[in-house]
């Protein structure tokens, strides 16, 4: 089944008031009307920044890079699913490798993210993947249905609302891509996964992130089971993302 893909770009903790407002503008005035969805991830706090260059745009929409598992309360520095929602904030990545690394985010963290974002009407950008040395002990599959099982688990019929991202960790920043089998056969796993949980997996939409650039964006898009990119260091210049926007067109 064909779906329309998504470009997303995670914009890590990069930016400031004048260089988003540049990015942003640079990216409307090239994007045209764009044949996949494409959203942007700015740092929360620039999110209102962002909401306002966008306005009035339909062919970028707005996302976090994450949201709080709490709803709301003592929560000292946590943002919640209902603000970003304030704002505008339509999609959510959630569990990123670089937040269960750093922040220790657990696949139950994970999962209960997952939940809040679609309680507050937002799509979570479910991110897995495996690091180097699971890859090379041979424990990607399992790593990686571990990972999705706890947000199936918690979330039930909502599963089919989710986006995920097929993110090895040993190639997220490094410049050494997935190769388009390595990715499809992940993602074809995953898919599986999915199809044991609801009859409407075909439309869940699986991206691939790390490393993808505007060399190899093509290739990649070009696997059965690889829907859209969620893209790191070349969501920061406009041309490059355009090119995977393009791609993915
Ligand atoms: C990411 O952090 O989600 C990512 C894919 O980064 P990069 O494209 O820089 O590898």
């Amino acid at each position: 089944m064909s779906k329309r893909n998504l470009v997303a770009g995670n914009w890590k903790m990069n930016g400031s008031l004048a260089s988003n407002q540049a990015l942003v503008q640079d990216l409307l005035a090239g994007i045209g009307q764009p044949g996949c969805d494409v959203a942007v991830c700015p740092p929360a706090v620039y999110v209102p920044q962002v909401q306002v260059l966008l306005a009035g745009s339909n062919a970028i929409e707005l996302g976090a890079q994450d949201v709080s598992q709490h709803e709301n309360g003592a929560f000292t520095g946590d943002v919640s699913a209902t603000m970003l929602k304030d704002f505008g904030v339509r999609y959510a990545i959630v569990g990123h490798s670089e937040r269960r690394q750093h922040q220790g985010e657990t696949d139950v963290h994970v999962a209960i993210k997952v939940k809040r974002a679609l309680a507050a009407g937002i799509t979570p950008i479910v991110c897995v993947g495996e690091t180097l040395r699971e890859r090379e002990e041979g424990m990607t599959e399992f790593i990686v249905k571990r990972q999705m099982s706890a947000v199936i688990h918690l979330n039930g019929h909502c599963i089919s609302e989710i986006v995920v991202a097929y993110e090895p960790v040993w190639a997220i920043g490094t410049g050494q891509t997935a190769s388009p089998e390595q990715a499809q056969s992940v993602h074809a796993v995953l898919r599986a996964q999915l199809r044991a949980a609801t009859d409407h997996a075909d439309r869940v939409r699986i991206l691939y992130g790390g490393s993808m650039n505007a060399g190899n964006a093509a290739e990649l898009l070009a696997q059965p089971d690889i829907d859209g990119g969620l893209i790191g260091g070349a969501a920061l210049k406009a041309p490059d993302f355009l090119k995977i926007v393009a791609a993915a067109s």
